[in-house]
């Protein structure tokens, strides 16, 4: 019996064990110390009103022999598949309901997305981004060239000549950055995976903070992305579902590769290894799309921007640069006296006892910048901003 080697060539995941060791050795050194966290990229705000409404009538289906529910459709109930379909004709992008799968939530479809594709694809992935790209190429073996993100592109890395990749993460809005691509930019990713027949994994998770209609939601917004591109969403920050565990997934017709329609295989995938998303969630999601939903979930995501734009103020105020916080929760600031990600870590624990997340554990671009998040609580936030002010004024 062999084992998957390639678990082996894994890089430990130490980034929030690492923060979360040092500032319990904070703590314990200095028990007075009211520390506040602005490194989580989890969400505080409960669930909207509706959504629990539907949860509960749901709940109350299932307790009731005529109305139960076993299992469902494996590519979700059409339902919800619809109301995703009429989410998405609101930023004028048509969809068929079964191009449109439901799951438990973006992480297990980006991983599970690469069943389809040979382990001899190369890929290319930002950085810095989200570290799930990288480890589930790594576990299958893959190849992985990276993009840089940098002070200079925006942190929105363009196509390069000569550089040649099968699958091409993008990330917009960007977890960690915030920057978020524009129409034309993403023309030319589209543009370029035609060119090389290369599929786009697309991870739109955090599409519901874009605040201007003239950024794209979607890939599907760009003409020919529905020949080269697979797109991802979650309700886990549009909607406070991290706990909930709802996403969706966005396999088009068109996209087909050596004569074969991924569509096909995915749905294959799907109905072979998944069971289906929960009915009660299903239903609680489903509230989500109502214009009530939208509209309860939509004052969490303006809440959450306007904690961003408090540290962005500040951050201003202070002349240091930053990405995000405009269509992002997050802000990506540079360590302020040319100092590293983690020596900045504990300089902020120490002089002002905030809590953020080193840039490096986000990919090697990210050594020299810092992640502090808008998903806090409002008097916490102003609290952190006032002690950046005083640190670094
Ligand atoms: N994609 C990005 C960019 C994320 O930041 C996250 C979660 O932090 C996810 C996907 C995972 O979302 P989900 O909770 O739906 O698994």
């Amino acid at each position: 019996m062999k084992i998957n080697a390639n678990y082996l060539s894994l890089s430990e995941s130490y980034l929030f064990t690492e923060i979360a060791h040092r500032v319990a050795a904070y703590s314990k050194a200095n028990p007075d110390a009211d520390i506040i966290k602005l490194g989580i990229g989890d969400v505080t705000r409960p669930l909207a009103p509706v959504v629990v409404e539907a949860m509960k009538a749901a709940a109350a289906e299932m307790g009731q022999a005529q109305t139960f529910h076993g299992y469902g459709p494996e590519q979700g109930y059409g339902f919800l598949r619809d109301a995703v379909r009429d989410y998405y004709g609101s930023f004028g992008v048509t969809l068929q309901s079964d191009e449109i799968f439901i799951s438990d939530g973006a992480k297990s479809d980006l991983g599970n997305i690469l069943e389809l594709f040979s382990k001899d694809n190369t890929v290319l992935v930002p950085d810095p981004v989200y570290p799930v790209y990288v480890d589930t190429n790594v576990m299958d073996g893959r190849p992985v060239q990276f993009m840089k993100g940098t002070e200079e592109n925006g942190f929105c890395p363009l196509p390069k000549e000569g550089v040649k990749a099968d699958l091409i993460y993008l990330c917009s809005p960007n977890n960690p950055t915030g920057a978020v691509y524009t129409r034309e930019q993403l023309q030319q990713w589209v543009n370029y995976a035609l060119e090389q027949d290369a599929v786009i994994l697309f991870d739109a998770a955090y599409e519901s903070f874009i605040g201007d209609a003239s950024l794209p939601h979607s890939i599907f917004e760009i003409p020919g992305a529905r020949r080269c591109a697979i797109e991802f969403c979650s309700l886990s920050k549009t909607a406070g579902f991290t706990g909930t565990r709802c996403g969706y997934t966005v396999v088009p017709q068109e996209l087909e590769r050596e004569g074969v329609q991924l569509k096909k295989f995915w749905l294959r995938r799907q109905t072979t290894k998944f069971n289906g998303t929960s009915y009660v969630v299903q239903r609680a999601a489903q509230a989500v799309f109502t214009p009530e939903g939208l509209k309860q979930c939509r004052e969490n995501v303006r809440y959450y921007k306007e904690n961003a734009q408090i540290i962005a103020g500040v951050l201003g105020q202070l002349h240091i640069f930053f990405t995000g916080g405009e269509h992002s929760p997050y802000i990506w600031m540079k360590c302020p006296r040319g100092m590293g990600s983690w020596e900045f870590f504990d300089f902020l624990l120490d002089k002002a006892h905030v809590v953020g997340t080193p840039g490096a554990g986000f990919g090697g671009q990210g050594e020299g910048f810092f992640r502090l998040t808008g998903f806090g609580d409002r008097e916490k936030t102003k609290e952190a901003a006032r002690r950046l002010l005083d640190v670094l004024g």
